[in-house]
C-alpha cells in the first residue's frame, strides 16, 4: 500500500472487530473490563497494552490515531480534543519557566494568547523573528530555546515557509522544529520527509470531512532526539523516539483531560478516507477562483500562493505538489464594500471556520482581529478592505455566480 487515499480506507484495525464489522465501531464506553486482577496490574504498569478508562485510551480513538500514524510515517500520534489541546499539551510537555520558544506574529490568535498570557504567566518568553528570514534565527536561538514554532501557511496573510531551510537551522541548534500544519495536513505536506520533529494540527479543519466535529492531533515524526529537550531527557533515557509521546501519555495528556471523543474519532477516521479527494477539488476551486477574481475590475488585488505572482508561489508549488490549499484572500475598496459583498452572498456562508466542505467568507479585520488596534492590524498585514475565503468543494460555476452576485451588490 504506497498510496494515501488507499492507506486511508484500508489502514488496519487495531485488533480484528468480533462481528467482523469492515468499519472501527465507535467504542462510546467508559471502562473495559480485565480477565484477572494479574491482567489490570499489567495493563497499569504499561506493560501489557490494553485500554482501562476513555480518558487515557480508547478503542476508536486509537484506530483514528493508528490511521494517522500509517499516513504521516509518523513514529507516534496523539489525538486530543481540539487543536488547541493539542498546541497546549504539547508546550506543556517540553517547555519549562525560564525557556524560550521562537516563533512568528503571524499566528492563530488563541496560539498567541496561550504562548504569551497562559505559558507566559509561568515564565515562558516567546520570541519573535520573521520566518521569511530564517537566517535571523541564528540571532535569537539560545541554550534556553525549546522550539521553533510556525504555521506552514499563515492565515490570512498566506505566507508559506521554506521548511528546508528552518529545518537546517533547527538541526544544527538542536531544537525541534515544530509545525502547525492544519492548513496542509499529511496529505499536502510530507513533514517527515523536511525534517520538521513534530506537526500540530486542528483536525476541526480538512481532517473531520465538512466541520463535523473539534478535534486536534499530535504528530511525533521520529526526527528530533528528545534527550537534547531537558524536561524530556528521562523520558529520553527509557523510551528513546518515544520520550514525547511517554511524557504526553503518561503526565500532561492524561492529566489534562483532553481526551478526543470515541464519536469524534470516528466521524475523523470517516474524514481521513475523502481528505484527499476533498483537498483536490478545493484546491483546484481555489485556483479558479483566485483567477476568476483577478479578472474581476472591482477586485483590487488576490492572494493566493498558487497564483504565479505570489511571492510563496515557488516555495509552495515544491512542499505541496501543485495543490496550494483551500483559503484565498482578496481585496475591494473599503470595508463598507467588503459588508455589502458578504451580505448579497446566496450560496458561501458567512461563517468563521475553515476547510468546510461548504465555501465561506470572513472580513479578519472586524471578526478575528477585533480586538487588535489599527497599528497592531497593521503590522499583522489585516487590512480593513480585505476578505477571506475558504473554499468549498461544491461546482466551482455555483461559487462563481455567487462572487459575481456579490460584486454587483458592492
Ligand atoms: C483552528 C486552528 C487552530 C485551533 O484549532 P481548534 O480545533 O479550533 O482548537 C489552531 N491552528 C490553526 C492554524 C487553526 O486554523
Amino acid at each position: 500500500m504506497k498510496g494515501f487515499t488507499t492507506k486511508a480506507i484500508h489502514g488496519q484495525f487495531s485488533k480484528k472487530d468480533v462481528h467482523g464489522s469492515l468499519r472501527m465501531p465507535i467504542y462510546d464506553s467508559v471502562s473495559f473490563e480485565f480477565q484477572s486482577s494479574r491482567d489490570i496490574q499489567l495493563a497499569f504498569e504499561g506493560k501489557k497494552p490494553s485500554h482501562a478508562y476513555s480518558r487515557i485510551s480508547n478503542p476508536t480513538v486509537e484506530d483514528f490515531e493508528q490511521k494517522v500514524r500509517l499516513l504521516a510515517d509518523a513514529a507516534g500520534v496523539l489525538a486530543v480534543s481540539s487543536g488547541m489541546a493539542g498546541i497546549s499539551s504539547l508546550f506543556l510537555s517540553i517547555a519549562e519557566a525560564g525557556s524560550n520558544i521562537i516563533t512568528t506574529r503571524f499566528l492563530f490568535g488563541n496560539t498567541i494568547s496561550f504562548l504569551e498570557k497562559t505559558l507566559g504567566s509561568w515564565g515562558l518568553e516567546v520570541r519573535y523573528v520573521d520566518m521569511d528570514q530564517p537566517q535571523t534565527l541564528r540571532g535569537v536561538i539560545d541554550e534556553n530555546t525549546r522550539a521553533i514554532f510556525l504555521e506552514i501557511v499563515t492565515n490570512p496573510q498566506l505566507q508559506v515557509a521554506d521548511i528546508e531551510a528552518l529545518a537546517a537551522t533547527a538541526r544544527e541548534f538542536k531544537v525541534p522544529l515544530i509545525l502547525d500544519s492544519t492548513l496542509t495536513t499529511p496529505y499536502l505536506f510530507k513533514a517527515k520527509d523536511y525534517g520538521v520533529a513534530v506537526e500540530v494540527l486542528s483536525s476541526t479543519k480538512y481532517i473531520s470531512g465538512g466541520a463535523t466535529s473539534v478535534g486536534g492531533l499530535i504528530i511525533d515524526l521520529g526526527n528530533f532526539d528528545w534527550k537534547y529537550c531537558p524536561k524530556l531527557a528521562d523520558e529520553a533515557r527509557r523510551t528513546g523516539p518515544f520520550a514525547l509521546m511517554t511524557k504526553l501519555r503518561q503526565e500532561v495528556y492524561r492529566n489534562l483531560g483532553c481526551c478526543m471523543s470515541p464519536d469524534t474519532a470516528y466521524l475523523q477516521a470517516l474524514g481521513l478516507e475523502t481528505l484527499g479527494l476533498r483537498i483536490e477539488k478545493s484546491s483546484q476551486n481555489s485556483l479558479k477562483i483566485a483567477r476568476f477574481l483577478q479578472e474581476q475590475p472591482e477586485v483590487l488585488s488576490v492572494n493566493y500562493p498558487g497564483l504565479k505572482n505570489s511571492p510563496y508561489y515557488q516555495t509552495a508549488k515544491k512542499q505541496f505538489g501543485g495543490r496550494f490549499g483551500g483559503l484565498l484572500t482578496f481585496r475591494l475598496s473599503d470595508k463598507d464594500a467588503c459588508f455589502r459583498f458578504m451580505d448579497a452572498l446566496k450560496i458561501i456562508r458567512r461563517s468563521t471556520n475553515l476547510n468546510d466542505n461548504k465555501t465561506l467568507i470572513l472580513h479578519p479585520a472586524s471578526t478575528i482581529f477585533c480586538e487588535y488596534s489599527e497599528e497592531e492590524r497593521k503590522k499583522m498585514r489585516i487590512e480593513e478592505n480585505m476578505l477571506r475565503l475558504s473554499v468549498g468543494i461544491e461546482d466551482v460555476e455555483d461559487i462563481f455566480d455567487d462572487l459575481s452576485r456579490g460584486l454587483k451588490a458592492i
